[in-house]
């Protein structure tokens, strides 16, 4: 591809954002700072500005780069935010997540995924987020609480000790469905009451998985 059509590729890859109702001019901005080029190895790299999900190590998907906008959307993150992300994938939406949060978690069941997302992050110098290998299910205790969790694959609940580590105030967005079909995605915000849910549209993630997977 020559710079001319990675400009226009990248201009029609907003385009495609803002028409799928991605309008917070910061999350814009965020996709704007950050290539979806890097995240793709292989024989899909080509198509990284489609407004696609598309396949990556490990047998996972990194998410249609609308969804990833919408869901950060209804995050409604802010700078001084500390945000919990489960299901690193590619690592994409941690990036971007990292630059409108203060600090950022990420965690993966595949080592294998972790690692080739931090190569990314140390090369676009984003210094702000950690990534870690674990079953993200049971959020990371020790730097509890969180401003915001954002879960990446599908529950068939949202799980409760994610639920334990959002302070109050603080919102998570989750995609809940029983099987792969019908999912949805699900904005929870908690307060001193108790927590209280919406539900934003339909998606499609792969399930969140127990324990550490064997990479592939
Ligand atoms: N956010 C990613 C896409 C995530 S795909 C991106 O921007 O590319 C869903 C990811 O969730 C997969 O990488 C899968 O390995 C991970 N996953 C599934 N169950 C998990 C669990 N219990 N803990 C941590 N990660 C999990």
């Amino acid at each position: 591809m020559t710079d001319d059509e990675i400009a226009q590729r990248k201009m029609q890859f907003l385009y495609a954002l803002r028409s799928k109702g991605v309008t917070d001019k910061a999350v814009l901005e965020a996709m704007e700072a950050i290539d979806r080029g890097p995240f793709i190895r292989g024989l899909f790299a080509a198509r990284a500005y489609e407004d696609m999900p598309l396949p990556i190590a490990c047998g996972q998907t990194i998410s249609q780069p609308s969804v990833v906008g919408l869901m950060t959307q209804a995050l409604q993150i802010s700078p001084r935010d500390k945000v919990l992300e489960v299901g690193t994938g590619s690592g994409y939406q941690a990036a971007i997540l990292s630059k409108l949060a203060r600090r950022v978690y990420t965690v993966d069941r595949h080592r294998r995924l972790v690692r080739q997302a931090r190569e990314i992050f140390d090369a676009m110098n984003l210094t702000n987020i950690t990534a870690i290998t674990g079953d993200g299910s049971f959020g990371l205790p020790d730097q509890a609480p969180f401003d915001r969790i954002l879960v990446t694959a599908a529950a068939e609940d949202p799980p409760g000790p994610l639920l334990a580590q959002l302070k109050v105030g603080g919102i998570m967005v989750v995609p809940v469905g029983q099987s792969d079909a019908v999912q949805s995605l699900i904005r929870v915000r908690k307060s001193e009451t108790g927590l209280e849910y919406d539900e934003l549209r339909p998606v499609r993630f792969v399930p969140l998985l127990e324990g550490l997977g064997k990479d592939t």
